[in-house]
């Protein structure tokens, strides 16, 4: 690497630990949010009910989503990434006023999740807060005094809250420590008639994924094969942002002919017209309409999506990503595929030029509205 971009890497590096993993830009964003109306309005149906297991969003800072479950027989909650109290206090208030809260489950360290640890230890404090082994024990200072994890988790370790039943799926990329939270309601009473629900924080989105902050292609590539493997198709997915339109409208760039990417646009126009979350999705659609869970298949979206990245990312950003995929994978011990170094190779050309993209004002074929 020229020592320019090591330079560059090394102040996006410390502005990006100032930004989102320090108390710092915690304690600055909170006191900017102030008291401003939620990003989008939560009516019933964006609450999912089934048997006894209750599902609450709540929206909270920019365009955050933390979440209530809760176990309405049972009068028990588990609360995932809690970053704004004030949000999570007045959603108990209103949904589950008379439920304990026994666990607080954080999906990654960046404090627009995990923020509101401590604060909320102070309010429950005989709540188990749960998150990576990882996160919280990395980095020049550690932050733990401030995130407040007590029950680390690697990935693949299963845990109850009262009898709701949680699975940790380890997903290493937007932070080393990043995991999603697999919520099984059949595992948690078979009487339940409710499929699973997987919360992914900066993991997946609705029609995207988190930035690469601490992994690569190699790692994405990974989590493909893991979200495939692991998730039924018919499980929800709850993100931890309401990126959706802005995720699509990429979407529609490297997939015009996609089917699934401009209905799924309709929806999100329509849910952005009337300010309503686009929540959830279910694996099965963002296997068809996600470009990075897309471009790994060998469907004609893929190949249109694979075919735009090879005509559209520069040689200079090729040449690196392909760098770094192979350094990763050599460091490791190069047991890999050369299908998986492909498809590593592919997602992180894509990751590079969704990081690139500035959305058309008024090109053929687009909505004005994008
Ligand atoms: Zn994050």
């Amino acid at each position: 690497m020229s020592s320019f971009r090591l330079i560059k890497s090394w102040i996006g590096n410390a502005a990006r630990q100032i930004l989102f993993e320090s108390p710092i830009g915690y304690f600055y964003t909170t006191a900017q949010a102030g008291a401003k109306p939620p990003h989008t309005v939560v009516g019933d149906a964006a609450i999912h009910t089934a048997g006894p297991f209750k599902i609450i969003p709540v929206p909270y800072f920019e365009d955050n989503y933390g979440y209530l479950v809760v176990d309405t027989e049972k009068e028990e909650a588990a609360i995932i990434d809690p970053a704004d109290p004030a949000a999570i206090m007045q959603a108990l208030r209103v949904y589950a006023p008379t439920a304990s809260v026994a666990a607080f489950l954080t999906t990654h360290k960046h404090w627009d999740h995990s923020g509101g640890n401590a604060a909320l230890k102070q309010t429950f404090p005989s709540a188990k807060f749960y998150g990576s082994h990882v996160d919280f024990t990395q980095g020049p200072v550690s932050y733990n005094s401030f995130y407040c994890i007590d029950s680390p988790l690697h990935g693949g370790d299963r845990f109850k809250v009262g009898r709701m039943a949680f699975t940790a799926l380890s997903t290493p990329y937007h932070t080393k420590g990043s995991l999603v939270y697999l919520f099984d309601p059949a595992l948690s009473n078979p009487a339940a008639n409710m499929p699973a629900s997987v919360f992914t924080g900066d993991t997946l989105f609705v029609g995207g994924v988190g930035r690469f902050f601490e992994g690569t292609g190699v790692d994405m590539a990974r989590i493909q094969s893991l979200l495939r493997a692991e998730l039924n198709p018919s499980t929800l997915v709850w993100p931890g942002h309401e990126y959706t339109h802005s995720n699509l409208v990429f979407a529609h760039w490297i997939n015009p002919s996609s089917e699934s990417v401009k209905s799924k646009l309709e929806s999100a126009n329509n849910c952005k017209a009337s300010n309503t979350p686009t929540i959830p999705s279910t694996v099965a659609e963002e296997f068809s309409h996600n470009p990075f869970l897309v471009v790994s298949g060998s469907t004609a979206d893929s190949w249109e999506i694979q075919a735009r990245i090879q005509s559209t990312v520069s040689h200079q950003d090729r040449e690196a990503v392909e760098s770094e995929c192979r350094q990763q994978l050599q460091a490791e011990g190069g047991g890999d595929s050369e299908e998986l170094l492909a498809r590593a190779i592919l997602t992180g050309c894509l990751r590079r030029l969704k990081d690139q993209f500035k959305p058309p004002v008024s090109s053929a074929g687009l909505d004005p509205k994008l």
